[in-house]
This record gives C-alpha cells, structure tokens and sequence, in this order.
C-alpha cells in the first residue's frame, strides 16, 4: 500500500485533469506515476546580463571585463580568461541587510533558506507606468489579497513594475544617466513606501525582490524601506527582469549572489521555477 505521506506527494503534484484518478490510484497496491516530470517544468531567468551598459547606482563604479587572454596559445590550445570589477550594487544584484542595518548580515552570512522559496507577485504596472515617482503602498499588497489569499509567512514577494522593459536606458530607468552625487536627486522610479515594508515584516516575509534600481522610490533621501526590511535581517533583491512571466503565486525562486565575503551585497543570479501544474 501506499503509505498517506506517499499519498499526500502524489495528489499535491499531478495536474489537476487527472487528480481523482491519482487519487483512487493511491487506494489501490498500484504504484502511482507522478504525471509532473522535471522536464515539464519551466524556469525563468529572473537576471539581467552582467556587462559594461548594465545600470549602476550613480554613485557607484560600474561593471568592467578586461580581457586577459583569448586565443590559441602557443601549445595549440584554445584560452580565454577575464578580470572583471564593478560596484556591487549594479546589475541585478542583492542588498544585504548591512547594506543599511549596522552589525546585521552580510552576504556571505545570508542564510540559504532567506534565498530559496515560494514567490508572490505583485502586479503595479499601472500605477508604475502612469507615475514614476510612485510608491507601492500597504493597500497594494492588500488588494493582491483580496484576489490571490494571504502572502504567506516565509514569502519571496516580487514587485513588478515593468521598468525593466526599459533596460538599459538609463535615462528611461533611473530618470538619469549621469554618475556621481548630483545625480542622485534626479531619480525618478517606484519603490516600495516606508509603510509597506512595516507592512511585509508584519507578514513575516523570507525576502523581497522588484524590478527597479531600489526598493526605495528614486526620491527618496532617508531610504527609510530599506532600513525597516534590512533592520529585521530581511534581504532585497533588485533590478530583476521578467517578472511579467510570473504567474502571481505557484513558482519557486532561487536567488543566489556572489559569496563575497563581508560584502553588502553582489551580483545575483536569480531564476523562477514554474511547475508543471502551475497555470499561467
Ligand atoms: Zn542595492
């Protein structure tokens, strides 16, 4: 027989079209199938190019590969190496809590689970597209709940903006493209208000990620989201793409950085999984 934990695996996992099937299946000695194969599942690559028109925060040196060798050398072998350097707020990448929480975690001391788990999506597109000085609110994430059921404890929640349609103008993204101080006062793009971030440590959430240059909106001067999320040892994804390939809830993200160590942050490879019986 199969034992109920056996059960409980195959019913979570089978499309939905044949759920009674599985289910009276699993009553039966017959060795049920799972219909969801690693093949069916779809991953999305949640990551920007790392290269040398990536967008940086103005303050910050931008991403450099210098070419080390690249050819045949003269025992007949192809080789290429680079030496690469650049900010490690740039590109899609991950803050760190220290980034912004003294004595809080650096990246090296994230936790693996911070990183990996199941993602909600926030749609804000509109609001994004009609306002680049707009600030994604608590009613936001309530009115996703209204539609969608509770954010979860131990969520990766995702905001979508779609500015990562504008990559890599950085006059499009950021509202400038200059580099240095000055610049920073001329950046227009959405991010999460200081009281949304109290709303998701509220909702105990594992991380959050969006597809803009910050989590705090491009005026902001105190940068007080990232202080109250990276205070609770809460970590932030940001400059993510598409995002518009997420379905609201169902897939599972990996965002794993460069271990650097001690570092406030670094360059992130982030990717979605979707499961098979996830519908779009
Ligand atoms: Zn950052």
């Amino acid at each position: 027989m199969t034992t109920p934990v056996r059960s409980a695996f195959h019913i979570r996992f089978v499309v939905a079209g044949t759920l009674v099937l599985a289910a009276s299946a699993c009553t039966s000695s017959t060795e049920v199938t799972p219909a969801r194969t690693t093949h069916a599942d779809r991953y999305v690559d949640l990551t920007h190019d790392l290269a040398a028109d990536s967008i940086f925060w103005p303050t910050g040196e931008t991403f450099r590969l210098e070419k080390v060798a690249d050819g045949v050398t003269d025992k007949g072998y192809y080789y290429a190496s680079n030496n690469y350097s650049g900010n490690e707020h740039g590109g899609t990448h991950i803050d760190a809590p220290i980034h912004f929480a003294q004595g809080h975690w650096t990246v090296d001391q994230i936790p693996l689970d911070r990183l990996i788990g199941p993602a909600v999506v926030v749609d804000v597109t509109a609001e994004s597209r009609a306002n680049a000085d707009s600030q994604i609110g608590p009613a936001d994430f309530t009115a996703w709940e209204q539609a969608h059921g509770q954010i979860e404890a131990d969520s990766i929640v995702l905001i979508r903006t779609d500015f990562s349609k504008r990559w890599p103008d950085a006059r499009a993204y950021l509202g400038t493209d200059e580099h240095g101080d000055a610049a920073v006062a001329k950046l227009h793009f959405p991010g999460l208000h200081p009281d949304a971030a109290k709303w998701l440590v509220g909702r105990r959430i594992r991380a959050v990620g969006l597809d803009t240059a910050s989590i705090d909106y491009g005026q902001s001067t105190l940068f007080e989201t990232h202080r109250t999320l990276y205070e609770r040892n809460i970590p932030a994804f940001e400059n993510l793409t598409a995002l518009d390939q997420l379905p609201p809830r169902g897939t599972t993200v990996f965002a794993l950085p460069m271990k650097i160590k001690g570092g406030s942050g670094g360059p992130l490879r982030a990717v979605a999984v979707i499961p098979a019986e996830v519908s779009r």
